[in-house]
């Protein structure tokens, strides 16, 4: 189309030229929570925006979706394309003003430049679209530029991405579970681990196919598909009488702001006959920060439907707990990191003590994730950390291995890693 055309031209008319890709940050949020007209509105506005920064030879347009691309052939523009990217970011970052609330929507930006990265514009848009993923990789870049290390780490991703698809279908994904316990070692509750088995690959953490289920929409389903399991082993559990439990599963940033979420999950809780005060919902500390105002109406929302709300991962964000005071949450659970780092008399150690004292007085139960040695559970007894998880007690278990656990009713021994 007119695009491809211009940069066909282009490339017979001119010595040099670069191509940019900007995506946004998030366009899917804004599109989920404030509506397609919204965002309609938000591309429209960026687009006169970016306007006012082209020359007479340079373009700009839209591809598709929430991407811009960018043709730069005017000499001052490409002897500073770096300087020149940051101009267009900055644009993109001016507030943008919907229903009287200012939004900060960001954009990251790939990088390709002929001739020196290739000669024809199929392989400058793929190439500047890989260095626009890198960016996003990063949170402290708005741009990147081209370089040819990256086709490996796009071809890795693309392969994942296609890979989750078909992964739904063949059920490779299982659950784990793992248990949370009380001072004295006894289950209180449990958290459920996504698990993936991949035909070729075996086993692959989720750490490393989560973050790609999210970029696609793909965390939607697989969320879904997360809750029906583990409500239903709930309830199973439940109907052979193993106890009152509470199951924690994990929500990621963009399945905890999806408009139809809390009627989603209050339905699957209707169909296996449970409580929502039997779920704890996990979200992270970054996924609330990010999106304030959203997300205290949805936590709102679960909470007064009796949902117990924790926010994971505490401590590796912005860790004001004063600040969290906003958030209407349950516990928190203190990361892995803090438990692991402490020697006692260390400044890790005096940092749990201030963050259990707080916590304390906010009302808020603090669960201690990651929990490996006695010397670190003799610790936390001393503060009195209400809930502890970690290998000490247990690794995640098969469901099998936990009705085991469960059927022995005893508390856990801490058995050193
Ligand atoms: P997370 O929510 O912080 O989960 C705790 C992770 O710590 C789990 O890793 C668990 O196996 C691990 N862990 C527990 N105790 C110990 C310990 O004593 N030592 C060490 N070194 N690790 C311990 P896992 O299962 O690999 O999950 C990693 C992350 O992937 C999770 O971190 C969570 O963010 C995400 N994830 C897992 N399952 C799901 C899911 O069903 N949905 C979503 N959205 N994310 C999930
Ligand atoms: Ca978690
Ligand atoms: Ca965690």
């Amino acid at each position: 189309y007119a695009f491809l055309q211009r940069l066909d031209d282009a490339l017979q008319e001119y010595e040099h030229l670069a191509i940019l890709l900007l995506d946004l940050d998030d366009f899917k949020l804004i599109n989920d929570t404030l509506g397609h007209s919204a965002g309609d509105q938000l591309l429209r506005e960026l687009s006169l925006r970016f306007a006012a920064h082209m020359g007479n030879d340079d373009m700009a347009a839209r591809l598709g979706g929430d991407e811009f691309i960018f043709l730069i052939t005017d000499p001052a523009k490409l002897s500073q394309l770096a300087a020149f990217s940051q101009t267009l970011s900055a644009a993109c970052q001016l507030p943008w003003i919907y229903n009287q609330t200012a939004y900060h929507v960001g954009g990251k930006i790939g990088i390709s430049v002929y001739p020196e990265n290739a000669t024809d514009a199929e392989h400058l848009i793929r190439q500047a679209d890989m260095a626009m993923y890198q960016a996003k990789e990063s949170p402290l870049l708005s741009y990147q530029f081209y370089h040819s290390f990256m086709e490996a780490e796009v071809a890795r991703r693309l392969e994942t991405e296609r890979d989750l698809q078909m992964a739904l279908e063949k059920n490779e994904f299982y659950m784990h579970y793992q248990p949370q316990v009380d001072k004295e070692g006894k289950i209180i509750g449990m958290e459920a681990l996504i698990r993936w088995h991949h035909p070729q690959k075996g086993l692959v953490p989720p750490m490393q196919f989560i973050p790609v289920a999210e970029e696609s929409s793909l965390i939607h389903s697989i969320g879904e598909w997360v809750f029906i399991t583990a409500c239903r082993q709930l309830a199973h559990w439940q109907k052979a009488g193993l106890g009152a439990l509470s199951m924690s599963i994990n929500l990621s940033a963009r399945q905890f702001l999806q408009q139809d979420l809390p009627a989603k999950i209050k339905q699957i809780l209707l169909e296996n006959q449970l409580q929502p005060e039997q779920i704890t919902l996990e979200i992270t500390e970054t996924a609330v920060i990010k999106n304030t105002d959203k997300a205290i109406q949805i936590l709102n929302d679960l909470k007064a439907s009796g949902f117990k709300i924790s926010l994971d991962d505490f401590g590796t964000g912005y860790s004001s707990l004063l600040y969290l005071k906003r958030f209407p949450v349950d516990s928190i659970k203190l990361d892995r990191s803090f438990i692991q780092d402490f020697h006692i008399n260390s400044d890790g150690a005096s940092i749990i003590k201030t963050i259990m004292t707080l916590a304390k007085n906010l009302h808020y139960t603090v669960v201690a994730e990651g929990v490996e040695t006695i010397e670190q559970l003799d610790f936390l007894r001393e503060l009195e950390c209400p809930q502890m998880q970690g290998y000490l007690f247990s690794r995640p278990l098969s469901p099998e291995n936990m009705t085991l656990l469960l059927e022995n009713n005893q508390p856990l021994e801490p058995v050193p890693v």
